[in-house]
């Protein structure tokens, strides 16, 4: 069946592999296969398409068949049932390839005339090519406003600024990007992450076309996850460098404060002071080891 993976993904790879999460772009995909192959063949690398499908309900499938069953450079992969854009976007780095990963959306907003342009300012010594959508293509309110927001919001919280965050089109070397932990709807802080890694950035503006078949799978409820994932990024920053240090660090303020407590509130209530002490120095323990297991687990993930 041509939808399973191809009986080996290893050996010598392709060039260059773009990856499409795929949602219900029944009437895209064809489109879609097209633009890659007619913008990637003039330029002569070898490349694949690793294609997605993040559990479809249209016929979704189908077409992918139809075009895999035609060309093997087109890879499917396929989801039981909707796990979202991000993982989706993961499981085609995990698929890929090629030595550099394309990113895109699957419905024509983004546009693969300017997949060569970014691969070729990759080769000028990035790691991350990133693009911005100029001339964006999308509803004012709901769409342009809160991803300024966003873009300013996240640049303030994680010390990187980046024009376009949720520009779906980047470009990557693709031992960078397969590093680079992928969960929730993290998909839009690559290029923060990427760049604490010590990943080198470069922005480049790209075309953006209004979607002309299907429909957004996104609502306003997008904005809380976003703010929710920050949250989260910001947490890792802090902690992925030396965490113990971090948390001892508080442990022992909650030891000192617990010490104070001791000794202010002699005399006093003997069950208040059991209770605030008692608690002040479980807080300690707690973040002491809080501290070791994430110092563990960041230890564990460095190779
Ligand atoms: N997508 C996906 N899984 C989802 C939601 C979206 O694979 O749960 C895909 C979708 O098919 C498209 C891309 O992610 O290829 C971007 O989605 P969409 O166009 O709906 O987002 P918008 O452009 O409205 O931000
Ligand atoms: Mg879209």
């Amino acid at each position: 069946m041509p939808l399973d993976f191809p009986a080996s993904r290893s050996g010598n790879g392709p060039e260059i592999s773009v990856c499409v999460p795929v949602y219900n772009e029944e009437d895209n995909v064809a489109l879609l296969h097209q633009k890659i192959v007619a913008s990637l063949e003039p330029t002569g690398r070898t490349f694949e398409m690793v294609l997605v499908d993040d559990g479809s309900r249209d016929r979704s499938v189908e077409r992918l068949a139809e075009i895999a069953a035609s060309d093997p450079r087109l890879v499917v992969v396929r989801f039981q049932r909707n796990f979202g854009q991000t993982a989706a976007m993961m499981a085609g780095i995990d698929h890929a390839r090629g030595r550099y990963v394309v990113t895109m959306d699957g419905d024509l907003q983004n546009d693969p005339v300017d997949i060569p342009m970014m691969l070729d300012k990759l080769d000028e010594g990035y790691d991350l090519v990133v693009g911005y959508r100029i001339n964006r293509q999308d509803k004012f309110l709901s769409r342009k406003l809160p991803s300024r927001i966003a873009n300013w919001l996240i640049g303030k919280v994680t010390g990187i600024p980046i024009r376009d965050n949720g520009c779906s089109l980047k470009v990557y070397r693709a031992d960078v990007i397969k590093r680079v932990p992928l969960y929730s709807d993290m998909h839009r802080f690559i290029p923060a992450m990427s760049t604490q890694m010590g990943a080198r950035v470069a922005e480049v503006g790209v075309r953006h076309h209004a979607r002309r078949f299907g429909v957004s799978k996104y609502g306003l409820s997008r904005v809380f996850k976003v703010l929710l994932d920050l949250i989260s990024i910001k947490t890792l920053q802090i902690f992925t460098r030396r965490p113990l240090a971090r948390f001892s660090g508080a442990a022992a303020l909650s030891s000192a404060a617990a010490l104070f407590a001791m000794v202010t509130m002699r005399g006093g209530d003997l069950v208040v002071e059991t209770a605030v002490v008692g608690l002040l120095v479980a807080l300690a323990v707690f973040l002491l080891f809080l501290g070791l297991i994430t110092g563990a687990m960041f230890q564990q993930r460095d190779p």
